[in-house]
């Protein structure tokens, strides 16, 4: 019964197409003609032009598991259950076909009887407003009133600007008591991690006119995203996502690393976690031809390697790590994602001399660092100033994250307004011929050496764009 992250995968997939879903295999991590989005972060994204009807898809009914980044949950990752800045969705969409009734039987239907999740912890949440989705988990379905939960606009109504929006309805799974945050008012939609949300149903049926102003959509789509990953966490029944098969081969790598044992120390157990999480990212953004660099997602994989460095770092690990992990990575994945193997020795390249250098930018940086807060204490100040937090950045190549993150276990800050026109005034400076120094510890052009195609590709994005989407 205790099925497999890739059982699963593969149950869903086959359960939609016998409900006449063509199978896609998952897109880039990429996004193709989308300004609007740095990397894909759910299952839909990459199907846009097929719900604005800007092109015509291949089939009215789609079904796949696409890879997804969500750096938006960083802060999160290793200390819920639940988030991964890696995940993959699994996912059905109807582009003008079938609407709310199928899609929420169909939800139900493999939920308990595909699955066979308990349904008496299964708890369905719609829109406010939305009686009909109401109605079809009621009557249809036949969940007792009581189950059923009723969301505002936060919770249950997807809306990006202008454009097609409309309810949603999500499913969440009861995983006892011992998981909940014990507050008397914890139920379905509580953050802490006992009602898990696993599944959810986004009903694009209207159109907003950019003023709130909203018309029904003559073509009504379906667009359902689903945890992989928190479904095999419910199905098999453990702690978190870090704990489902797949990826428990891989922390347990890392706690092998380390020389330390999962489940003692809470903040060592964050780190190996976020050590977990990071190196998946780490190594599906390179498969799909991200490099690190100091801008847009070069940026964001360069700043999930860096950061699982230094948690390996504070787990003890010593020396040159990752290149192994990544390597239980691709041999944890690429039957799902072949990709994986084709460009397992790049993905080799590209870790190895990323964080070689890093480890040298840290060594120095390090030191400067320790140096600037023995001078803190003696003039008694709590935050680092933004001009001594730039020079760490900008002569050393340290992360301004990073430093953060240092002073931050030490009840320390930075002035990060200070940090931000420290480097303004530089980019004034150096603007034009910044983009080929040794900006932040790397010079993006040695990976020309690897494989000069690649960086080619990625140059041109601007950090604005990242850092309004980060
Ligand atoms: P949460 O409220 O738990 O952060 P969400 O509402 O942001 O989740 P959705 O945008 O509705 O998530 O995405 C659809 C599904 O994708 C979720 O129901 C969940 O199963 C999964 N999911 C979302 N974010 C993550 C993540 N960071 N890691 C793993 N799975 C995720
Ligand atoms: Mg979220
Ligand atoms: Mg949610
Ligand atoms: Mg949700």
């Amino acid at each position: 019964k205790k099925r497999g992250v890739n059982e699963l995968r593969q149950l869903f997939l086959d359960y939609f197409e016998t409900k006449g879903h063509l199978k896609m295999k998952s897109f880039s991590l990429v996004p193709h003609n989308d300004k609007s989005l740095l990397l894909i972060n759910s299952g839909m994204a990459p199907l846009k032009p097929y719900f604005t009807g800007q092109e015509i898809p291949p089939s009215k009914r789609v079904a796949t598991c696409q890879k997804c980044i969500r750096t938006g949950d960083i802060e999160n990752v290793g200390k819920t259950a639940r988030h991964g800045t890696f995940f993959e969705m699994l996912g059905n969409f109807s582009f003008g076909d079938y609407f709310k009734k199928e899609s929420l039987e169909w939800t139900w239907e493999f939920l308990t009887e595909v699955v066979g999740l308990d349904a008496d912890r299964l708890y369905p949440s719609v829109y406010l407003e939305d009686d009909e989705a109401w109605e079809i988990w009621n009557k249809d379905i036949g969940i007792a009133p009581e189950r059923i939960f009723r969301f505002g606009k936060e919770d249950n109504f997807w809306e990006h600007g202008a454009g097609p929006c409309g309810p949603c309805s999500e499913v969440y799974y009861d995983r006892g008591e011992k998981f909940g945050c014990g507050k008397e008012d914890c139920t379905v939609g509580c953050d802490c991690d006992r009602y898990m949300e696993i599944w959810n149903n986004v009903f694009t049926q209207f159109n907003n006119d950019g003023n709130n102003n909203y018309t029904e959509l003559e073509q009504k789509n379906i667009d359902t995203g689903m945890g992989l990953e928190r479904l095999a966490c419910v199905v098999q029944e453990v702690d978190s996502m870090f704990d489902v098969d797949t990826i428990k081969a891989l922390r347990e790598a890392v706690c092998q690393l380390a020389k330390k044992e999962y489940g003692v120390d809470d903040d060592t157990d964050v780190s190996i976690r976020v050590v977990t999480d990071h190196i998946r990212s780490v190594s599906f953004m390179i498969s799909d031809g991200i490099m690190p660099s100091n801008e847009g997602r070069g940026y964001v994989l360069r700043r999930l390697l860096r950061r699982a460095c230094r948690h390996g770092r504070l787990l003890g690990i010593e020396g040159e790590f990752l290149v192994g992990l990544a390597r239980d990575v691709i041999d944890g994945s690429k039957d799902g994602y072949p990709e994986l193997d084709e460009k397992r020795e790049f993905i080799f390249k590209v870790v190895a001399k990323e964080e070689e250098q890093f480890n040298k930018t840290i060594d120095k940086g390090l030191v400067i660092l320790s140096e600037m807060e023995k001078q803190m204490e003696e003039r008694k100040e709590k935050i680092l100033s933004g001009e001594d937090a730039f020079r760490l950045y900008d002569t050393y190549g340290f992360p301004i994250d990073l430093t953060i993150e240092i002073l931050e276990e030490k009840n320390l800050g930075v002035d990060e307004a200070g940090f931000k026109v420290a480097m303004e005034k530089q980019k004034e400076l150096a603007r034009g011929s910044w983009k080929t120094t040794n900006y932040m510890g790397a010079d993006a052009t040695v990976y020309e050496e690897i494989d000069p195609a690649v960086t080619s590709e990625f140059v041109g994005y601007d950090h604005e764009e990242f850092e309004s989407k980060i």
